[in-house]
């Protein structure tokens, strides 16, 4: 039997690279994340297990640019290691556009799908360009129905009504993640009411004691639905806080935040509301007559893909 003799000089050159490999595996650790302060906190929290998690609660339609807004969506998703989709259809069975959204941006483990349709008598066309009934509700209903049920309610976490057509800053997620548990986080929110921007109103202690809404500032929260979100504890503590088809255009926040705050209750996030992470974007409606002239003849030029 031959003997294989390893030379100290041998055993010496294997811890060298042996050391060199563990200080590229530990660098490139590192370089996980290079973005700016706020993300690597983040991701060094989210690693430490510390960051509550987020439940963003989007209702969502079928029109041409869904998957546009859904894609932009679903990359903040791939920024926030803490996020869970909660995506409701307003149709009548799930999409498989909407489902390809997901996994193709990795969230494969990080999403609920559902759906649930709006009564088409309920989409009638008011006056305004708005539909007769607010939108949303039974989407968002049936997401807080969910969570009641299926949420982690040991650990403290956040709820988020996210529209799927606004413009959200990631930093907004890392603001979020400051809300204490029985509290609800409050901030500004660009181009809405008709103003640039909403804002709660703070006093020299930075309690919030009132709002610069222009629309309706007689609602009890004159706040659009991008402008809170809530700790998770609440909807546990007050299973009787829904949406409404029962109430005023503009009364969904109040009648969701009646049951779950006071004005003195609220977090005032953001910079202490100086700083504006959200936008009350809305995308134009597409056009699209040439396609329809291409319908007419029986043809397509989306065949065969999703777009
Ligand atoms: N939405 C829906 N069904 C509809 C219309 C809207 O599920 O028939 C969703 C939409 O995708 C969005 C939310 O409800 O996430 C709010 O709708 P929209 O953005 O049109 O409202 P606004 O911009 O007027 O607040
Ligand atoms: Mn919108």
């Amino acid at each position: 039997m031959s003997e294989v003799r390893i030379r100290p000089r041998q055993v010496l050159v294997l811890i060298i690279v042996f050391i060199f490999v563990l200080m590229m595996v530990h660098r490139n650790g590192k370089h996980t994340c290079q973005g700016p302060e706020y993300l690597q906190a983040m991701y060094s929290q989210s690693q430490a297990n510390k960051l509550p998690k987020i439940y963003a609660i989007t209702p969502t339609y079928a029109r041409p640019a869904q998957k546009a807004e859904l894609t932009r969506l679903s990359h903040l998703f791939m920024l926030v290691p803490n996020l869970h989709w909660i995506i409701i259809e307003d149709s009548n069975t799930t999409t498989s556009l909407v489902r390809n959204v997901l996994l193709r941006a990795g969230l494969e483990k990080r999403f609920t799908q559902l759906n649930i349709k709006t009564p088409t008598e309920f989409k009638i066309k008011g006056k305004d360009p708005n539909w007769i009934k607010p939108r949303g509700v039974e989407q968002r209903n049936l997401a807080l129905a969910w969570l009641r049920a299926h949420a982690d309610v040991d650990h403290h976490a956040v709820v988020f009504f996210m529209d799927d057509d606004n413009s959200y800053s990631v930093e907004l997620f890392a603001e979020m993640m400051k809300i204490k548990p029985g509290r609800v986080g409050v901030w500004p929110v660009g181009l809405v009411g008709g103003l640039m921007v909403e804002k709660p109103l703070l006093d020299e202690d930075n309690k919030v004691i009132g709002f610069n809404a222009a629309w309706r500032p007689e609602r009890p929260f004159p706040i659009d639905m991008a402008a809170f979100a809530i700790s998770l504890d609440l909807f546990i503590k007050y299973p009787q806080a829904v949406f409404s088809y029962e109430v005023q255009r503009g009364y969904q926040e109040s009648e969701i935040l009646r049951h779950l705050a006071t004005r003195d209750q609220l977090q005032p996030l953001a910079n202490n509301c100086r700083d504006v992470l959200v936008w009350h974007t809305r995308t134009e409606k597409t056009k699209l007559s040439s396609e329809e002239a291409l319908i007419k003849q029986g043809k397509r030029s989306d065949e065969g893909m999703q777009v």
